[in-house]
């Protein structure tokens, strides 16, 4: 059995009513890790576990993290999450909570990805955040779910970070034969790094991270989203941290479930640039979710 759930998928009357469109939801935030990527890392975790693997190693402080110490719980392997300094105490407490051993080394994620490339022996998989094709074909189920609830949509709307969900819907969309359908790619200002390259016309490294969507703060995306965004159809839109927190106090209210920026970020698309949906008429939404922002920060961020 699959590591992942089968989400839910439920027409959102509040978000369909502030977009003037039918807004479909792919609650990707039930996931037991509490975001989208236990369906790659669990394909990835589960692959290596066969192939006799008998540690997992992940650099992620976030929810790749998360849900590689969920996937060698669920595995009984043991699983070491590399994060750098700036990790939050929630993330590692939810890393640690799955029984994985948090270690905390250097000032960036670069640092901290560095020692967990060197603690990788013969017998330990290092499960990568998002570049992995393992990773896009397990992401790839979100769209065979929906497309076997007999759900039809004409666009997709998602968040971007490296680009792994990206890579993976586009794959889910192409063997559904749905490789026509548009994609609305969302990032944060200050993480906008598929939005850089586009613009650019190459891959792009952003100086820095300034966005609080942590979750999406991958300073270049990997080449097969950059290649994806490239062939199209894909819509590349920049929302604030403003906007994306507020799509995630309103979603709150209006759904009663607690996402992170990373995932607002796609939702307020709907809330506040519904302008940019203007074509369609039947939207995929995936709330992608995130574990790591409880409600009081995205209250203190909402004052902020
Ligand atoms: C990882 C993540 C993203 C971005 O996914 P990528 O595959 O890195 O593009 C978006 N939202 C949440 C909640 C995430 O955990």
């Amino acid at each position: 059995m699959a590591l992942h759930i089968e989400t839910p998928l439920l027409e959102s009357r509040p978000l369909s009513l502030a977009s003037g469109r039918s807004v479909w939801l792919k609650m990707d935030v039930l996931q037991p890790p509490g975001s989208f990527k236990i369906r790659g890392v669990g394909a990835a975790c589960e692959h290596h576990a066969k192939n006799g693997k008998r540690r997992f190693v992940s650099s992620s402080g976030g929810n790749a993290g998360i849900a590689v110490a969920y996937a060698g719980r669920r595995l009984s392997i043991p699983v070491s999450v590399f994060v750098p300094e700036t990790a939050s105490d929630r993330a590692k407490s939810l890393i640690r909570q799955e029984g994985a051993e948090v270690f905390v080394h250097g000032a960036s994620w670069q640092e901290a990805n560095e020692r967990a490339l060197e603690a990788i022996d013969a017998e330990s998989a290092f499960i990568h955040p998002f570049d992995d094709p393992l990773l896009w074909n397990g992401h790839a189920s979100i769209v065979d779910e929906v497309v076997k609830a007999g759900i039809s949509f004409d666009a997709v709307v998602l968040s971007v970070g490296g680009g792994g969900l990206l890579a993976g819907v586009a794959e889910g969309l192409t063997r559904n034969g749905l490789e026509k359908t548009p994609i609305i790619a969302v990032e944060t200002e200050g993480a906008a790094s598929l939005a850089a390259s586009v613009k650019a016309g190459k891959l792009t490294e952003l100086p820095a991270i300034t966005s609080i969507a942590t979750s999406l703060g991958a300073r270049k995306v990997c080449e097969r989203a950059f290649e994806i965004a490239q062939a199209g159809p894909v819509d590349c839109v920049t929302v604030t941290d403003r906007d994306a927190v507020d799509a995630c106090v309103r979603f709150l209210d209006d759904h009663r479930v607690v996402v992170e920026p990373a995932c607002g970020a796609a939702l307020a698309v709907a809330y506040a640039h519904a302008d940019r949906l203007t074509r369609y008429e039947r939207i995929l939404m995936v709330v992608c979710g995130g574990a790591t922002a409880p409600v009081a920060q995205l209250q203190a961020w909402q004052a902020s």
